[in-house]
């Protein structure tokens, strides 16, 4: 089996294992690309939410946030283009009967004309070890540039055939690319169609007078809605920005990659209100800041790459995904997209009402402009948790399963530990516990021996053990050990509370944004 392979199968094992990720219904055997966070997950999302909205929200004074509900009128989605567009291209394997996006199918293709590249890049730069030039080589070696010429036509010609709906080119180039079903080799593909992946229900108690609706597909349409309310009742020039983060429902066609598609998920998304004609300035800004943002976590800038978008969504005069290296390759993480003044615009025009900002400066009324930051915020959990998750071998031979996620984020951020369960231990143990729960979320655990305690936290992520023993009681001092060093110093009780703070308060991880 492929080494990436093994290391996402241990993220979802360790995932279940550990209390962060539990398929749904599993009892009743599951239900697909749906999954609920168990008790070490809600902590871990909850953290990264606070993370994004006090990035957003609290430190920018032009940002406010909301809280939108999911249901909302139906017209919204054929005002937004939803209704029609909201579409992906699918295709049926009529020998495996499985079902696949097609573009999905043709990307793949092209990403393992990458995966060559890359190997002919390894191995150049093997080969001339320190006068290695990679730019150069890059620039010039005729097989990477062939293989980047073959990439780019497949690319353009399949943005070309989306966007003029000709599905039977995308199935001509599926089959003249020899695309075959990764699990079963088989070219025998059915035509392709279109799909929308909004789900339906309906609202109201009595089947004739019910209401059909959608789950949103996104969080954006309720920012979008609430753009007056918002802005009469902020009283925010523009620029300004309103967030949200909330759920969004999409009926993904191939929903196989454990929560980095799933059909319930979650988006934190920012909707950046512009005047007309500089909306292409602050697109550039948020990329970088949201880029920025990203790297504060520490995870490594070499995981992280923009993909911009060759073919552009029905709205947008600009977009690129910031995308991440999962452990089954690069894939989007977020989107940021200058959306133009499309929404607002389709808004006024479904709803007859006017959405439009006087500008003191110009002096004039306009429709304002948009540039939307999105992220999945399970795509993220996915990032952070596969990211951190690490085997290491000790001096001593032996071996541990560590999860390093950034301190502001860990489930707990301490955990205190009697020595034994016995002559006093506890009681002191408890002392610190009811002390430290009201700044951190702090377990008390007394099971098992030191070492397997120790062992427990480093696989949930906890940056720091606090143990009690004999000596604690005379001197006020515990042993505090560090999940990523390992070290071990003693330190008096008083001080806890602030070398704790300092590793994990949220200050540490947004003063580096
Ligand atoms: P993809 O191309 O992967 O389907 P998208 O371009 O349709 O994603 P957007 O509509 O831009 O995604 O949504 C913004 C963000 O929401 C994405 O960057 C991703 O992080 C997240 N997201 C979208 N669809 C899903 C999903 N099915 N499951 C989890 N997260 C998702």
């Amino acid at each position: 089996m492929a080494k990436q392979e093994d290391v996402f199968k241990k993220v979802v094992s360790h995932a279940k294992e550990y209390g962060f990720i539990f398929p749904s219904s599993e009892i009743y055997d599951g239900l697909s690309a749906i999954y609920d966070y168990g008790q070490n997950g809600a902590e871990l999302k909850n953290n990264i939410k606070q993370y994004w909205w006090k990035a957003m929200v609290q430190l920018n004074e032009n940002i406010v946030g909301i809280d939108s509900a999911i249901f909302m009128h139906p017209t919204i989605w054929k005002a937004s283009g939803h209704v029609d567009a909201f579409n992906d291209p699918l295709i049926d394997n009529k020998d495996s009967k499985k079902r696949f996006r097609a573009d999905v199918l043709v990307e793949d293709y092209c990403a393992k004309i990458e995966d060559k590249e890359n190997k002919e890049i390894e191995k150049a730069a093997k080969r001339f070890g320190d006068a290695f030039d990679k730019a150069q080589f890059e620039a010039t070696n005729p097989k990477i540039l062939e293989y980047r010429e073959k990439r780019a036509t497949i690319l353009s010609r399949l943005a070309k055939s989306l966007e003029k709906e000709d599905l039977a080119d995308v199935k001509a180039l599926i089959e003249e690319l020899e695309i075959a079903d990764p699990d079963t080799g088989s070219k025998n593909w059915t035509e392709v169609r279109q799909f929308n992946l909004m789900f339906g229900t309906k609202l109201g108690a009595s089947a004739d007078s019910a209401t059909d609706l959608y789950l949103r597909p996104e969080t954006a349409q309720g920012i979008f809605v609430n753009y007056l309310n918002v802005q009469k009742t902020s009283r925010h020039k523009l620029p300004f920005g309103i967030a949200q983060i909330g759920k969004a429902f999409r009926n993904e066609i191939v929903a196989r990659q454990f929560i980095f598609r799933m059909r319930e998920f979650e988006q934190m998304e920012m909707q950046y209100f512009v005047p007309p004609g500089t909306e292409l300035e602050f697109y550039e800004n948020w990329k970088k800041t949201r880029l920025n943002w990203h790297l504060a976590l520490g995870l490594g800038a070499e995981n992280y790459r923009f993909h911009d978008h060759e073919k552009l969504a029905h709205y947008a005069n600009a977009a690129a995904d910031i995308e991440f290296n999962f452990p089954f390759g690069f894939k989007e993480l977020e989107g940021i997209h200058s959306r133009t003044d499309f929404d607002l615009s389709a808004h006024e025009k479904f709803s007859g009402r006017k959405i439009q900002y006087f500008d003191p400066e110009r002096n004039e009324n306009y429709v304002p402009y948009v540039v939307e930051t999105s992220v999945g915020l399970d795509r993220l959990f996915l990032a952070i948790f596969s990211n951190s998750l690490k085997d290491e071998v000790l001096e001593d031979g032996s071996e541990r399963t560590v999860l390093s996620l950034p301190p502001a984020l860990a489930p707990v951020k301490a955990a205190i530990l009697p020595l034994v369960k016995k002559d006093g231990l506890p009681a002191f143990a408890d002392k610190i516990f009811n002390d430290l729960k009201f700044d951190f979320n702090v377990i008390f655990e007394e099971k098992d021996s030191i070492g397997k305690r120790y062992r427990r936290q480093d696989a949930i992520g906890t940056p720091f053990c606090i143990t009690v023993d004999h000596d604690s009681l005379n001197d006020n001092t515990v042993t505090l050990r560090y999940r990523d060093t390992m070290e071990q110093e003693r330190v008096p009780v008083s001080e806890l509370r602030r070398i704790i703070d300092e590793k994990v308060n949220f200050r540490t991880l947004l003063s580096k944004i």
